[in-house]
C-alpha cells in the first residue's frame, strides 16, 4: 500500500492534514486547538500520540496556531522553514528541525520536498510527498502558480489542491477591499479558474484522487468550483471537495509500481 491521506478540515478557519505510510503519521499543519485536534482525529481513528512529526507549511494562523501547543503536549518534533520559524513567536519547542533551502528530507519512510511558493508569509513551503512507489502533493495557499510549483507537482498519484475563491464572488463579497486584494492577488490564493488553468497545463488524466481544498465559505460556492473543474471532475477517479468541518476522510494512494 502506498500513502494514506485524510484532512481534519479544510478552510480559512483552520487546516490540518495527515499524511501516513506503513505505521508512520505526519501531521501537516494544524490550526486547531488540542481539544478540537484530538476530537477532528479521533474522527479519522488516530490520537496525536500517533504521530510521527508535525511539517508546517507558513506561519498564517489557520496553519500554524494550533502547532506549538500540541507538539508541546505530546512531544513531537516539527519541520519548517526558518523563515516560518522566525515569523512569530511560537514559544519553546520539544525538537525543531530546520527545512534547508528546497532540499528533499525524509522523516520516517517518507521522502518529502519542500515547494517554494508565493504567498503573503515569511519563506511558505508546500510538500510533495514520496512513499512505496506512490506520490502525493499538496498545494494550498498561494496566488500564483509558478513553473517552480509546476515542475515540482506535474506527475503526483494525488492532489489536494486549492480552488479557493471565484473572483466575481470576491469583488462582490464581504471582504473589504484591502483584504480583496491580498487574497485576489499574486500572493492571495488560488481562485477556481487558477487551480483549473493549472491542471490543464501539468495533466491530470493520472491522478488517482483530485481533492478541492482551502475553499473559502465567503468567497465561493461548490457549484462555482465545481463548474470551473467540470473537466477534470469528468476524467479523474475520484474527485472530491474538502470541507471546514469535515475535511475529508481516508484516502489510499496505490503504488504504480515504479
Ligand atoms: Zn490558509
Ligand atoms: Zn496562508
Amino acid at each position: 500500500m502506498g500513502l494514506r491521506f485524510a484532512s481534519l478540515g479544510s478552510g480559512s478557519k483552520g487546516n490540518g492534514t495527515l499524511v501516513a505510510s506503513g505505521d508512520q503519521c505526519l501531521l501537516v499543519d494544524c490550526g486547531f486547538t488540542i481539544k478540537q485536534t484530538e476530537r477532528r482525529m479521533l474522527r479519522l481513528g488516530m490520537s496525536p500520540a500517533d504521530l510521527t512529526a508535525i511539517l508546517v507549511t507558513h506561519e498564517h494562523s489557520d496553519h500554524l496556531s494550533g502547532v506549538a501547543p500540541l507538539a508541546r503536549k505530546y512531544g513531537l518534533p516539527i519541520y519548517l522553514t526558518p523563515g516560518t520559524l522566525r515569523a512569530r513567536d511560537i514559544g519553546k519547542l520539544p525538537q525543531v528541525h530546520l527545512i534547508e533551502g528546497h532540499q528533499p528530507f525524509v522523516v520516517a519512510d517518507i521522502q518529502v520536498t519542500p515547494v517554494a511558493v508565493p504567498h503573503d508569509a515569511r519563506e511558505a513551503a508546500q510538500y510533495v510527498f514520496r512513499s512505496r512507489g506512490s506520490s502525493l502533493g499538496l498545494l494550498t495557499d498561494l496566488g500564483t502558480v509558478t513553473p517552480h510549483v509546476e515542475s515540482h507537482f506535474a506527475g503526483c498519484d494525488a492532489l489536494v489542491l486549492e480552488a479557493n475563491h471565484d473572483p466575481q464572488m470576491l469583488a462582490q463579497g464581504p471582504y473589504p477591499p484591502s483584504l480583496k486584494r491580498r487574497v485576489g492577488g499574486a500572493y492571495g490564493h488560488l481562485s477556481n479558474q487558477q487551480a483549473a488553468g493549472f491542471l490543464q497545463r501539468v495533466g491530470y488524466e493520472q491522478l488517482q484522487h483530485l481533492v478541492v481544498a482551502h475553499i473559502s465559505e465567503k468567497n465561493n460556492s461548490l457549484e462555482l468550483a465545481r463548474s470551473a473543474l467540470a473537466e477534470m471532475l469528468e476524467s479523474v477517479e475520484n474527485c472530491i471537495f474538502a470541507c471546514q468541518q469535515d475535511g475529508f476522510d481516508w484516502l489510499t494512494v496505490e503504488a504504480r509500481g515504479y
